[in-house]
């Protein structure tokens, strides 16, 4: 049947990384390159061409996981931290040149959907991820559907008048800049001196690594009380390295600060790799076709 597959993009701020999916969310022929970040021109053609690698006569629907707020309404692309693709109707553009039809959504939110749909969150109906990576990032699957709009975890203050974010964000306190990876290389070059990184931390089994580990427990006590999830997923690249030394202050601040009965969600590691995006941008093109 035509409408059995589609094609996910995860495109990257190093690479752009294209895959056909099935239904069942089997990953099958694949293509990689490297992400042109001089020009927005480029950056599209590249995007064109690996899709165009892996296309088949049936290939019904393309979706993409961007790293960049989304408006759903208008199909554009907010401010991208790491990719030259700022306010540009991506949607429209993509659907023209490719000719099929196109969804798109930011990278956190589909890494949580390939999460659900696949990994550590299989079979759930509530789920939350977030992502540890340059920033935090984050996404929701609420009541067995994806959520398709904002999550934007990083920004939850967890601590008033804290450390200023990082970035584009002139708030303070917030999550991102205690419990991200930049936030961690941050902490070790204090704890460690310079030259050293988060996964300096890691390796020494650091002390430090509660602290962080304790801030991303009242980020997500915060969210277990709002959504009352099922299940917590850590990925990205430092929450997934440190996860371990992260997951007992976690816990721990979770059973202090969430109410009665969401003290106890689990909070587990990723299970997918780097398939994640690409899992995760099919199953929203699938969406796109219902
Ligand atoms: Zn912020």
């Amino acid at each position: 049947v035509a409408e059995d597959h589609v094609i996910g993009v995860d495109v990257g701020g190093t690479k752009i990384l294209a895959g056909v999916v099935d239904r069942g969310g089997e990953v099958g022929r694949t293509s990689s390159a490297p992400t042109p970040r001089d020009s927005q021109e480029a950056l599209l053609d590249a995007i064109v061409a690996a899709v165009g690698e892996v296309r088949e006569l049936r290939t019904a629907a393309v979706g993409f996981g961007v790293p960049s707020q989304i408006d759903q309404r208008l199909g554009t692309l907010g401010h991208a931290v790491n990719i030259p693709l700022a306010e540009i109707s991506f949607r429209d553009l993509m659907t023209e040149r490719l000719g099929l039809p196109v969804a798109l959504d930011n990278d956190a939110n589909v890494a949580a959907f390939a999460e659900w749909s696949r990994g550590a969150a299989q079979g759930t109906e509530t789920m939350v991820m977030l992502t540890l990576g340059t920033g935090v990032g984050g996404g929701f699957v609420l009541n067995g559907r994806p959520y398709r709009g904002w999550a934007e975890v990083g920004h939850i203050v967890v601590e008033k008048d804290g450390v200023p974010c990082q970035g584009s964000c002139t708030g303070h306190g917030h999550l991102e800049a205690y419990a991200s990876g930049h936030a961690a290389d941050r902490i070790a070059r204090e704890r460690l001196g310079p030259g050293t990184t988060a996964y300096d931390l890691v390796a020494q089994g650091h002390p430090a690594l509660a602290e962080i580990g304790s801030y991303l427990g009242a980020g997500i006590a915060t969210l277990a009380n709002l959504f009352h999830p099922e299940v917590v997923v850590i990925g990205g690249g430092f929450g997934v390295a440190a996860f371990d030394l992260l997951h007992p202050a976690a816990a721990e601040t979770l059973r202090v600060e969430a109410l009665a009965g969401a003290r106890d969600v689990p909070i587990v590691r990723a299970e997918l790799g780097q398939e994640a995006g690409v899992v995760g941008a099919a199953l929203i093109a699938f969406d796109a076709l219902s």
